[in-house]
């Protein structure tokens, strides 16, 4: 039963989850569920993984906080080895996704500030996308739901249909400073972006003087197959927002730009308290050796191929059920021809943990380390499910 001292912000499946191994959560009762959501991509490494835990506990043992104030050998090296792995030159840690938006935010308009231009902060956004529920990264977001309510809206965010090309290009002005799009929408409903269309932006950015950034908090780290999603477009942004299952459970974040993008952020203009503290720098390290370890993100693409086909054979089989598969790589999404909350449900049933997305689509988010027999035993769970649903279905029509 929901907790009344609860804020009644979620609405919570009945599910009370005590240990983790693996793909798989375990309950109070010892009932068990392969875990395809992650916690909403976000424990990459799988619960409990060996690594992590042998991390976490030992720097629990040295020195959990330090302020920024301070120099913080695990933060310097992560740094490095982020931009060492990707465009960036240069790394800002947060705690969430949000706040590293919100650094991108700030980065893009002092970029243009510190260039004389204090009149370009205008981001250009796509409609469907999601960056967060801060004041102004659900402006950047662009959604009435999430803004109804919560005063006037941010300034200096306009919104463009997604994919439109036409109405993008109308979009730029004088006061545009940058455009912030997700290279695969995630909450929107695991709608892909065709890589022409980000290296449209990267041409437009270039001959506007605008900054590129991808909001990859969803898409970063391993989930799509490369390390990070844009690298399938070859294009590269100026400055891009990280977070989920960069730290495999543990929250944390992170704002990588080049270093020209970063050029306004001097001493003094941006902070924080938590952001980059050892605890959450070590496990950031130890999720970076798991990711990066040869032949882990070919492992992840083997696997999605497996999950994909499997995928595409239930579709053919249930057309009434599943209108379409899309994604890439373990980021994938079911489109539902029924509501998509009652595939999910009829999924949950059979122990297995999909996120609903918008769009009327189920997103499929294992942690990166499962395996093609794991894969295999997440798409006979949805077999089962889409086969209760239809018989239901032929009942109703009988
Ligand atoms: C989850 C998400 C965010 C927000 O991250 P929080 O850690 O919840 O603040 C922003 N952008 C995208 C694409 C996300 O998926």
């Amino acid at each position: 039963m929901a907790e009344a001292a609860l804020f009644d912000t979620f609405s919570r499946a009945p599910l009370r989850f005590v240990r983790g191994e693996g793909v798989w959560l375990v309950t109070e009762s010892g009932e068990r569920y392969l875990d395809f959501g992650a916690g909403v991509a976000v424990t990459s490494c799988g619960h409990s993984h060996p690594h992590l835990v042998d991390t976490l506990r030992d720097q629990a043992e040295k020195v959990w906080h330090l302020s920024n104030l301070y120099e913080i050998p695990d933060q310097e090296r992560l740094a490095r080895r982020l931009a060492d792995a990707t465009f960036a030159d240069k790394v800002f840690f947060t705690n969430s996704g949000a706040e590293a938006l919100e650094c991108a935010i700030k980065t893009a308009r002092r970029y243009h500030y510190s260039k004389g231009h204090g009149e370009k902060f205008h981001i250009i956004t796509f409609e469907g996308a999601f960056h967060g529920r801060t004041i102004a990264t659900i402006a950047a977001g662009g959604q009435e739901k999430y803004m109804e309510g919560f005063g006037p809206k941010a300034q200096g965010f306009d919104q463009v249909p997604f994919g439109d090309l036409e109405a993008l290009k109308a979009a730029i002005t004088e006061n545009t400073a940058a455009i912030l799009i997700e290279p695969i929408q995630g909450e929107g409903g695991i709608r892909v972006v065709p890589k022409e269309f980000l290296q449209a932006l990267r041409t437009l950015c270039d001959e506007h003087g605008l900054l590129l950034m991808f909001d990859e908090v969803q898409t970063g780290v391993g989930r799509t197959g490369k390390f990070f999603g844009y690298e399938w477009s070859g294009v590269a942004p100026d400055i891009m927002a990280v977070a989920k299952g960069i730290g495999g459970g543990f929250p944390f974040g992170a704002c990588l730009a080049t270093a020209e993008a970063a050029s306004g952020m001097k001493p003094g203009v941006h902070g924080t308290t938590y952001g980059g503290n050892p605890l959450a720098m070590a496990v950031g390290n130890a999720v970076l050796d798991v990711v990066l370890a040869e032949g882990f993100l070919q492992n992840v693409r083997d696997v999605a191929l497996v999950f994909r086909q499997g995928l595409a054979a239930l579709k053919d089989r249930f057309p009434d059920v599943i209108e379409e598969i899309r994604g890439e790589g373990l980021m994938l999404g079911i489109k539902a021809k029924v509501p998509a909350g009652e595939l999910n449900t009829a999924m949950r049933e059979e122990h297995l943990l999909g996120v609903p997305a918008g769009d009327n689509v189920i997103r499929l988010l294992p942690p990166l380390v499962v395996t093609a027999e794991e894969a295999r035993d997440g798409i006979a769970r949805i077999e089962k499910a889409a086969e209760r649903i239809q018989r239901e279905q032929l009942k109703k029509t009988a």
